[in-house]
């Protein structure tokens, strides 16, 4: 039996060899794998809904919004615009180039390796696999291991629906993923925690890969006082509790002014009762943590602050319920990195230009959302953070739409993706002048006496 150094080498040596057949470059292979995908998913859809019951709790309606079908509508956006995407694009050439054409040709990097986190473990494998094939490249992907029901389904679905010299799936722990990092990839799409996507950057840079880092961090939503508060608490409920809070981008905590705080808050504890039930430990489809270390990591969180909402926590069935928290300070351990589950702690301000401070001393958050009537507030939110992306009124939606690129900056991340952004994502972006050779202009070249030769 092969060590998974040999294995993943393997694996790599097979994938390049098919790459370089040029097959995965024509358009109706990548065309027809997409086809494959989408069929796949929807054959292994009750056994998917089942896995992701079983690693996360989630339930049927959760799973298949965030999940299952969130990936058949990206394959569908992909299938509509691949031919346009893939068409070497003309572009604009300056006077001085006389003569010639510019282009771009998008090209497949080649094999590129896929890197999984936990909490929507079918979704990031297989969102990222859908750019990676658009663009014609060959893909290793690396499930996360601790949502094993899913990360046996995924190898099991993909084995089933593709060559393995074209996508495969390689399970494991930490060292299957240093042990695919040891190989020369063209291309490497991490999605995960700020401190293994350094890990990550770092073996890339050993063999020059580029990468896309999609990574996490602590993104604030922001309440003034002129926000509709029921609107706002139904949607930061809505986008901190989905899958208990284990969202890359779900709202980490609150920043309300100080003159709406009693009353958002009162309006997210009804919240949370119509969503949840008056006991959301009882309510069935209510998600769970994924396990016991992180479930010791955030219930020590509840130590730290008032709980003033929710608060109970079942070490059985490793649940938490949705928490609303007062009475802490940058200074906890809650505020000091990203929660990654149901509990909201609640901070509040002044004026805005303090709230402008407050979230720039800190890294640069994956998403941001604000909560205003008004225009110019929104626009100075809007142009004095830096922040990967965001809703204002909202929660999450941004990353549900093909038409925006999903991604962090700084330490949330680099790079972006989802519908074009994807296919862009996967693609080296080749550019061409063509020429004429109808004539030459002499004075470009040393010590020449001529202007323009005809020939
Ligand atoms: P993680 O970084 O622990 O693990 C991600 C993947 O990396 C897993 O497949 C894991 O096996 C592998 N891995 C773990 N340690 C490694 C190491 N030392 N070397 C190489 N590979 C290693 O992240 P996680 O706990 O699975 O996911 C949670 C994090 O992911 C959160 O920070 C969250 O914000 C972030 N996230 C970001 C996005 C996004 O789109 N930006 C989406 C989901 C999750």
């Amino acid at each position: 039996m092969k060590g998974i150094r040999e294995q993943s080498r393997a694996v790599w040596e097979e994938q390049q060899l098919f790459f370089q057949s040029g097959r995965t470059r024509e358009m109706d292979f990548r065309l027809q794998q997409l086809d494959a995908l989408r069929n796949a998913i929807k054959k292994y859809e009750p056994q998917v809904l089942e896995a992701l019951r079983q690693d996360l709790n989630k339930s049927e309606m959760e799973a298949y919004a965030t999940e299952v079908g969130y990936l058949l509508e990206e394959i569908k956006f992909t299938r509509k615009h691949l031919r346009s995407w893939a068409k070497p694009q003309k572009v604009k050439t300056g006077k001085i180039h006389l003569g010639s054409k510019s282009l771009i040709y998008p090209e497949p990097y080649g094999v590129s390796l896929i890197i999984a986190p936990w909490n929507y473990p079918f979704q990031l494998a297989l969102a990222p696999l859908i750019g990676a094939i658009a663009a014609g490249n060959c893909a290793v992907i690396k499930p996360s291991e601790l949502t094993p029901h899913t990360s046996k389904l995924l190898a099991e679905l993909v084995a089933d629906t593709f060559a393995p010299e074209y996508v495969t799936v390689m399970e494991g722990e930490v060292d299957t993923s240093t042990a695919l990092l040891e190989q020369p990839f063209d291309f490497i799409f991490f999605t995960g925690s700020v401190a293994v996507g350094r890990i990550v950057m770092e073996a890339a840079a050993k063999n020059l890969t580029p990468l896309t880092l999609e990574l996490g961090g602590k993104s604030p939503a922001i309440i003034s006082e002129d926000a509709n508060l029921t609107l706002a608490a139904k949607r930061i409920a809505w986008g901190k509790f989905l899958n208990a809070g284990q969202t890359c981008v779900a709202p980490d905590y609150l920043l309300v002014h100080e003159s709406v705080k009693t009353e958002l808050v009162s309006e997210i504890r009804k919240t949370i009762t119509s969503f949840y039930g008056e006991d959301p430990l009882r309510n069935l489809d209510y998600g769970r943590i994924v396990n016991q270390k992180h479930f010791e990591r955030l219930t020590s969180f509840l130590q730290e602050g008032d709980v003033i909402v929710g608060g109970q926590t079942d070490p059985a069935s490793l649940r938490i319920a949705p928490t609303v928290l007062d009475g802490v300070t940058w200074e906890n351990a809650v505020m000091q990195e990203e929660i990654f589950g149901p509990i909201l702690p609640v901070l509040s301000y002044r004026d805005l230009a303090e709230v402008v401070k407050m979230v720039n001393h800190h890294p640069k958050p994956l998403a941001l959302y604000y909560f205003s009537e008004n225009r110019s507030q929104q626009d100075t939110i809007l142009e004095q953070i830096s922040f990967g992306g965001g809703c204002i009124n909202d929660t999450f939606l941004h990353l549900a739409t093909p038409y925006l690129p999903f991604g962090g900056v700084g330490n949330s991340g680099m790079g972006s993706y989802h519908g074009k952004y994807s296919f862009d994502c996967f693609s080296h972006h080749k550019s061409i002048l063509k020429q004429t050779t109808r004539f030459d202009v002499s004075f470009r070249y040393p010590n020449s006496k001529n202007g323009l030769k005809i020939f």
